[in-house]
């Protein structure tokens, strides 16, 4: 069936274009071993999105959702010798088993990957303040992938902590969100509901789109900005 096809391709895939890597495997069977859940991003989907940062020579990548640190090992390694990614978890233990994972991968904690414990939506004001300040540098790749009640606010942040032109905004999950908000094809609460996707098309500030995604993990799909 499709599914088991869906599977077989990735699997494909994976041995021809993916090979073996002990820091990301790791990632993964620790987290396990350590009770996080399993909703990282795919192999696949992890290289696709740090291959992005290395299209767009990207220095200085956001990350909100660190959970076991397994996209943030796929950035480090597409951005190593280039730039450093800023990662925000909200749960201490996924914080600690992030660090773990990352050290085990051989990525340098902090100077590659920094890893800060907090409710996001408390500590992109006060990157925010730092970027202001010019003590921070503004971020030109932007990975969103933590509760989705937010994706607009992270959005909306990760578009004022920008560089501007050029930078990115990836939001994960958001097919399957605006399918589970019951949004799509229902006109009475597209009137009232936090659309991230109506949000986004109505904001003068980005360039757009969403792609819809199979692969192992079920169907889904992603939004890519650009800051104009
Ligand atoms: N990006 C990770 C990967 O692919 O390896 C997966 C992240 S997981 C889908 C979402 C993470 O976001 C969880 O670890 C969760 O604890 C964290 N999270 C949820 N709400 C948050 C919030 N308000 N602020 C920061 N992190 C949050």
């Amino acid at each position: 069936d499709q599914v088991n096809q869906r599977k077989a391709v990735d699997a494909y895939v994976k041995k021809h274009l993916l090979p073996a890597d002990e820091g990301l495997e790791n990632a993964y069977t620790n987290s396990t071993k350590k009770g996080l859940p399993m909703i990282a991003v795919s192999e696949i989907q992890g290289k696709f999105a740090s291959m992005l940062t290395t299209i767009g020579s990207a220095r200085n990548v956001l990350e909100i959702g660190t959970l076991g640190g397994y996209s943030s090992i796929w950035f480090a390694q597409a951005m190593k010798g280039r730039g450093k990614v800023t990662s925000i978890e909200v749960i201490p233990h996924h914080r600690d088993v992030a660090i773990e994972n990352l050290r085990t991968a051989g990525v340098q904690v902090p100077e590659e990957v920094d890893v800060l414990l907090g409710a996001a939506l408390n500590i992109l004001p006060r990157l925010a303040a730092e970027i202001e300040k010019r003590e921070r540098e503004p971020f030109d790749f932007v990975f969103i992938d933590a509760d989705w009640d937010n994706q607009w606010n992270y959005f909306d942040f990760g578009v004022k902590l920008s560089k501007g032109k050029g930078s990115v905004i990836y939001i994960d999950n958001a097919v399957r969100n605006m399918l589970e908000s019951g949004i799509v094809g229902d006109a009475e609460r597209e009137k009232d509901a936090i659309d991230l996707v109506a949000n986004v098309g109505a904001d003068d500030r980005v360039d757009a789109v969403v792609m819809q995604t199979v692969g192992s993990k079920s169907y889904d799909g992603f939004l890519l900005a650009i800051v104009k």
